[in-house]
């Protein structure tokens, strides 16, 4: 198994509140680490250490088997992006999305190499355009604003904006839970799509069983800042191994297999 993310006996705190306590997890390369726990149990707590925005008071976090320091250099920035809950709050309201799309390639436009005969503008035109189409959005996309968009296109604009860059992981932080079950649906499968497509690793948070059972390979349960269970998806779905895990997954009907 190639480990390509993991934390180490994370603890974080806000304040004098600890949050997280001797959190560690493994995401695999080319896997989906689905991290399900209740509201406030700090998953996305987790997000912001995994990508840098908030410093643990212990433990580390390591990519390529690497600790990452505290401050995180333009690469490693590139090869962690991340998606958020709510797209109205993560996309810029004031941009046009060519601008929002070409903004977040050209911060990282070093990692590509732009073929010969192509203008740098040409390349960040094309290649928003790529992205585009990859993600089913309308042929007039990069011309509107985000408040022109349903929900679920916001959310593909998130995800068009987080894999230009070429990540290899991707921090999805409760993604579709502000969707329709019809549109969360599309995206999910989307998201298994490109992550054949890419290679990705997605480390996926999310509140639903049911959505861990559909997309993720490995499974890690939070309860009030620790993780209580972690495994294969499969095995878990089969035979929780914690009581805490056997409560959860009969408070879901219909999952059960
Ligand atoms: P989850 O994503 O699982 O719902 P969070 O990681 O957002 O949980 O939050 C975990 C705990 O940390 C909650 O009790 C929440 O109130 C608290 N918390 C989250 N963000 C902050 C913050 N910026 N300052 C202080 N407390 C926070
Ligand atoms: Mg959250």
């Amino acid at each position: 198994m190639a480990i390509l993310l993991e934390t180490k006996n994370i603890c974080a705190s806000y304040g004098s509140a600890e949050i997280l306590t001797d959190v560690s997890i493994a995401l695999e390369k080319n896997h989906i680490l689905g991290l399900v726990g209740g509201s406030g149990s700090g998953k996305s707590t987790l997000a912001r250490v995994i990508t840098g925005l908030l410093r643990p008071d212990s433990g580390s976090v390591l990519l390529d088997g690497e600790i990452l320091s505290g401050k995180r250099d333009r690469e490693t920035c590139r090869r962690i992006q991340m998606v958020f809950q709510n797209p109205d709050s993560s996309l810029n309201p004031a941009h046009r999305v060519g601008r929002i799309l070409s903004d977040a390639l050209r911060l990282h436009i070093q990692h590509f190499e732009i073929p010969s005969g192509m203008s740098k503008s040409e390349f960040i035109q094309e290649r928003c355009r790529t992205l585009i189409g990859r993600l089913e959005l309308p042929a007039d996309t990069m011309s509107r604003f985000p408040s022109s968009f349903s929900g679920g296109q916001k959310q593909r604009i998130a995800l068009a904006r987080a894999l230009i860059t070429e990540p290899d992981i991707l921090v999805a932080d409760e993604p579709t839970s502000s969707l329709d079950v019809a549109v969360q649906l599309e995206i999910l499968k989307l998201l298994k799509e490109l992550r054949e497509e890419n290679g990705l690793s997605i480390f996926f948070i999310t509140h639903d069983l049911g959505v861990v059972n559909y997309l993720c390979d490995d499974i890690a349960i939070m309860n009030e800042g620790r993780i209580v269970e972690s495994g294969k998806s499969s095995g878990f779905f089969s035979r929780p191994l914690t009581e805490y895990g056997k409560k959860l997954l009969d408070a879901v009907p219909g999952i059960n297999i």
